[in-house]
């Protein structure tokens, strides 16, 4: 017998509200509903705004002893090791990520939350001599309300990535998540009064994107927003945003490129590159979409890819032996489909890959075999837009030129890898590739330590790193006579 289905009201400064609507949170793995939650209407995020704007005027975070803020920091980032195992249970659940794969994010959502709690005492500002006389100071402070807008590829760890800094720095923040992804979100909420956050410090409201996402966006007290999310939504986020003059770092889309020269070492690069694409079902910003091979190595690289790509396992997210699991949505999985479709009538050639598998227990769920592409043209759909599945494209370069030429020719620029034992190519590529982040003779993208965030098309702003600090905080400069 299944049991009840859970109800998650909106919860804002300790009092529940039924929201405007219920929205049905679904298993990607197999289209059962796991749980319902309340939406917030304009209302609600009102409501919210008010609640945070007033916590922030009111000093008790910004001002509080920096030791006490990074404890409460500390103590959150415990909370979340402590009840890591049922947080990846229900990321799995909800986002249908391998397990093996969610408990890793658990885990780097919390190093996220240490990270950032040794930064609090530690971010300094600036003293001077401006003149003759007299002494410059510039502080570093909180902006005030901060409204994050987050997607549903990685629901929890994306949540930490915005909300550790902003509240290190002192901000209060309202985190909407996506609005197929809201259940660890709300879990940290929860999470986070227990390690002792004061009320309104941290609150999360679920709710549609064109409703409670652009009334966040909309509202005069909510000073800076962070978005991660597609281009087109954060193109009509930054506009808003400019309206009111907000502060606001968009993290987009991308067609990453993976730069296979002669000389790399193969066998370190397959694996790496097949996982470059594949991971999380290739619903990842980051996901190196365009497979770009030095002619002489092509057809070894592709047969080796190929057979690489057929060990990996999908199934069910549940599974400790699972690679690939679901993709969010059916209107997700139909939409990746018609780019393989509609690359193959371009002239594209579907060399494995793309079906649906129709048997149970995968059969119920929105699961696609990883395909791969060959010859398609530069100039297509396929080799232009964000697919955001698990779909690659492979083609041939016959020099660095070209090979720089075909990885800049996107709108897009946020990561990109580079495979090659020669330095000096190295060096004239990592400063020629249109991306804010790349990797040399490996595929990762994003450390803890490092600012992450595109150029172009993926946006602008950077998030993690002490960059993210200064992205959630502004100076303010004094002289004393
Ligand atoms: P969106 O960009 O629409 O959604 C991202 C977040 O923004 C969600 O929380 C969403 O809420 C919210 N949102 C939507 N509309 C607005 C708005 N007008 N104002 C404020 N917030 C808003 O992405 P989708 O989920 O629709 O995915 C579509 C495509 O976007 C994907 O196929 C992929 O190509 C790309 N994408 C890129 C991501 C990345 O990491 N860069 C992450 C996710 C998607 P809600 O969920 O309620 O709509």
């Amino acid at each position: 017998m299944p049991g009840k289905i859970p109800h998650h009201p909106l919860t804002i400064a300790g009092e529940a509200y039924a929201g405007q609507s219920r929205y049905e949170v679904v298993n990607p793995a197999d289209g059962r509903v796991i749980a319902t939650v309340a939406m917030a209407g304009k209302q609600e995020v009102t409501l919210a705004v008010q609640n945070a704007a007033e916590r922030f005027r009111g000093y008790l975070w910004r001002s509080m002893r920096p030791q006490d803020r990074a404890n409460c920091l500390l103590r959150l980032a415990q909370r979340i090791r402590e009840e890591a195992g049922e947080l990846a249970d229900l990321e799995s659940r909800n986002a249908g990520k391998p397990i093996r794969a969610a408990r890793a994010e658990i885990e780097g959502a919390a190093r996220c939350f240490s990270y950032y709690a040794g930064a609090v005492d530690k971010h300094f500002g600036q003293t001077m001599m401006p003149g003759s006389r007299g002494r410059g100071a510039v502080y570093h402070e909180p902006i005030g309300v901060c409204g994050l807008i987050v997607p549903w590829n990685f629901p929890f760890l994306i949540t930490a990535w915005k909300c550790a800094p902003a509240l290190a720095m002192g901000n209060t923040v309202i985190v909407k998540p996506a609005e197929a992804t809201p259940l660890t979100a709300l879990r940290l909420a929860e999470l986070a009064q227990e390690a002792g956050f004061p009320d309104g410090v941290l609150t999360v409201i679920p709710g549609h994107g064109d409703q409670a996402g652009e009334a966040l966006v909309e509202h005069p007290s909510v000073r800076k927003i962070s978005f991660t999310g597609s281009t087109e939504t954060g193109k009509r986020v930054g506009r808003a945003a400019a309206d009111q003059l907000k502060r606001v770092s968009l993290e987009l889309g991308g067609k990453s490129a993976n730069l296979v020269f002669a000389d790399a070492d193969l066998d370190e690069c397959i694996d790496s590159s097949v996982w470059s694409v594949f991971d999380n079902s290739g619903q990842d910003c980051c996901s190196r979409s365009r497979m770009l091979v030095e002619r002489p190595i092509y057809d070894a690289f592709l047969t080796r890819f190929a057979a690489r790509t057929n060990q990996l396992v999908v199934g069910l997210p549940r599974e400790e032996t699972t690679d690939l699991g679901p993709l969010i949505t059916p209107s997700h999985r139909a939409r990746v489909c018609g780019f393989i479709s509609t690359a193959q009538d371009q002239g594209a050639h579907l060399v494995q890959g793309g079906e649906i598998p129709a048997e149970a227990p995968l059969g119920d769920g929105n699961f696609l075999l990883p395909a791969i592409l060959v010859n398609a043209h530069p100039s297509h759909k396929i080799m232009q837009e964000e697919v955001f599945g698990p779909v690659v494209c492979i083609l041939p370069f016959s020099d660095e030129e070209e090979a720089l030429s075909l990885a800049n020719d996107t709108a897009y620029g946020l990561s990109g890898s580079l495979w090659t034992r020669d330095y000096d190519r190295v060096q004239r590529l990592v400063h020629g590739l249109e991306a804010g982040c790349l990797s040399v003779n490996s595929s990762s993208s994003v450390h803890q330590e490092m600012p992450f965030g595109g150029v172009k098309h993926s946006g602008y702003g950077r998030e993690l790193g002490m960059d993210a600090l200064a992205a959630y905080s502004q100076t303010k400069s004094v002289f004393y006579g």
